[in-house]
């Protein structure tokens, strides 16, 4: 093992095709550590890898923005909430809103029956 590290040992940088960038080798040293890979290393070289995690996030960003364009402002106050509280928050909310939208119609059509 000693003898290998006076010669640099290359690894494979993936890239990605989605992000324009190019597959290519990199020292080993460049690879960030992740422990989900079979030999603890990541799969882009760590300038690749912050490239790619960041076009994520920007495609990410957009589809939300996206999807809140026709949801309203709940997009931009979702994103305001760290993801782990923003969903035991989000179940109970449509069920809270369906009632009182059901119940307000009911009295007001009993009270305008009742008047009559
Ligand atoms: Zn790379």
């Amino acid at each position: 093992m000693r003898d290998e590290t006076t010669t640099p040992t290359l690894r494979r940088c993936i890239g990605s095709a989605r992000f324009g960038i190019e597959p290519h080798e990199a020292p080993v040293e460049e690879f960030p550590r992740q422990p989900s890979q079979r030999d603890g290393l990541a799969r882009m070289c760590r300038v690749h890898r912050n490239e790619y995690t960041a076009g994520l996030a920007r495609d990410a960003k957009a589809r939300k923005a996206a999807a809140s364009a026709d949801v309203g402002t709940t997009g931009v106050a979702a994103e305001e909430v760290p993801p782990a509280a923003e969903q035991p928050a989000a179940a109970p909310e449509p069920d809270q809103k369906r009632t009182r939208r059901a119940s307000a119609p009911e009295h007001a059509a009993i009270g305008e029956v009742a008047a009559e």
